[in-house]
């Protein structure tokens, strides 16, 4: 009897065959012995995470695999960063994702990470707490430049153009309201007020004092972007029947969505979102959470971010290096099932995520196994599960589970 899942994501994995690699695929021409060995013993296929055609964000590719419609909870990214640096959100917060950055004095923007600036924590902690005509900001540090920021208060819209030029050399301006409510219009001046006065108890800091003298650029302006309104959203474990959950993840925003889903986040020294980040710590971790929790969300980031530069040497070297250590999850007992899978493909090619089906597999005691022999996208298209969607995957745990209720009699 299965009683405990554990998914696991590596982000952005899929991709597109390469020339010099005999057109295979980073994935396909990785030597995955590991990998390989778990494949042989699972029920595989391909995953859409959003559906045909739809090109993935991560964010909305793993809302979807939780079971979460992003047509129903995806209201924008800030809420999701917002809960990944710990703001417990309430209904009806407007959230964003804040990085400081430097501006000028006529709010150009001279860098929009503060010359990577490590820690913001006193920056935040400056503008943390502020009022502005009944509105609440709250500020955290995220990782590195970046910041949650949630507005909290009545009768706010997340109908509001983002404080941010987005571009190094462009002007910031003035937020303005994307339609027509009083909301909008209301959350647009606040804002408007929050970025006057911010600016100005920033650049006056001590601490950015220091940076100028220094001859560092000022973490002067928080810039925010990605407004989204929290909406009410039932816990995961609730939503699924599972009695805890936990999330294992590097990078802010993966850290997010379990914290916007209510998991708790387990935190693994050396675990980052870069190619150094500590991958077997993460998996040691997860065998040990799945003594105390009974659904485990483990993620990967760089396989992605490797794609995104064009690297497809870095990204087949990456996978290689996950294989070594991904033996560490066939310690899990008989009561456990894996899903391996990605949320999106990320082709070299392209250096972005493309809508092309990603690699999914289920590997547990007693699953009815396709008996593949490679961890790839075209191998495990030939599994018995053929092409499901994100939508597809809490009902397959859940069946496998034999949780899933009876339609009919
Ligand atoms: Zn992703």
């Amino acid at each position: 009897m299965i009683k405990k899942a554990l998914v696991f994501i590596m982000d952005g994995l899929g991709d597109r065959p390469i020339k010099e690699f005999g057109n295979k695929t980073p994935l396909e021409s990785a030597s995955t012995p590991n990998f390989d060995e778990i494949v042989k013993e699972s029920q595989c296929g391909l995953m859409y995470t959003l559906g045909r055609g739809k090109r993935p964000g991560s964010d909305t590719a793993h809302l979807s695999i939780f079971g979460y419609p992003v047509d129903e909870y995806y209201t924008g990214r800030g809420p999701i960063e917002a809960a990944g640096v710990g703001i417990e959100l309430q209904k009806g917060d407007v959230a964003f994702r804040g990085n400081f950055g430097t501006v000028d004095s006529e709010w150009k923007v001279i860098d929009r990470r503060a010359g990577r600036i490590k820690d913001v924590t006193v920056f935040a902690q400056a503008l943390d707490g502020m009022e502005i005509d009944g509105i609440k900001f709250i500020v955290k540090p995220g990782s590195a430049y970046r910041a949650g920021v949630v507005m909290r208060g009545e009768g706010l819209s997340s109908m509001v153009t983002d404080a941010d030029s987005h571009n190094a050399g462009d002007v910031i301006h003035k937020v303005v309201p994307k339609d027509n409510t009083k909301e909008a219009k209301f959350t647009a001046d606040v804002l408007n007020k929050f970025m006057e006065k911010s600016y100005s108890i920033l650049n006056n800091l001590d601490e950015n004092k220091k940076r100028r003298e220094n001859g560092e650029l000022e973490a002067n302006f928080l810039l925010l972007r990605g407004a989204g309104i929290y909406p009410s959203l039932p816990k995961f474990t609730e939503k699924w029947g599972f009695n805890k959950a936990c999330c294992i993840a590097g990078g802010g925003l993966y850290k997010g969505v379990g914290a916007f889903l209510g998991m708790d986040l387990i935190n693994v020294p050396g675990a980052n979102a870069q190619v150094d980040t500590n991958i077997e710590g993460k998996f040691k971790a997860a065998i040990e959470a799945l003594k105390e929790y009974d659904f485990v969300f483990l993620h990967i980031k760089p396989t992605d971010s490797l794609a995104e530069d064009g690297n497809f040497v870095g990204k087949k070297e990456f996978i290689e290096k996950i294989d070594k250590y991904v033996s560490i999850l066939k310690e899990v007992d008989d009561e456990t099932l894996i899903v391996i899978t990605a949320d999106h493909s990320t082709a070299c090619e392209l250096k972005a995520h493309s809508a092309d089906p990603v690699p999914i597999l289920f590997h547990c005691k007693g699953i009815r196994n396709d008996n593949l022999s490679k961890f790839g996208e075209r191998e495990l298209s030939k599994g018995s599960l053929g092409i499901i969607e994100g939508k597809d995957v809490m009902p397959n745990i859940l069946n496998i589970m034999g949780k899933l209720p009876l339609i009919g009699a």
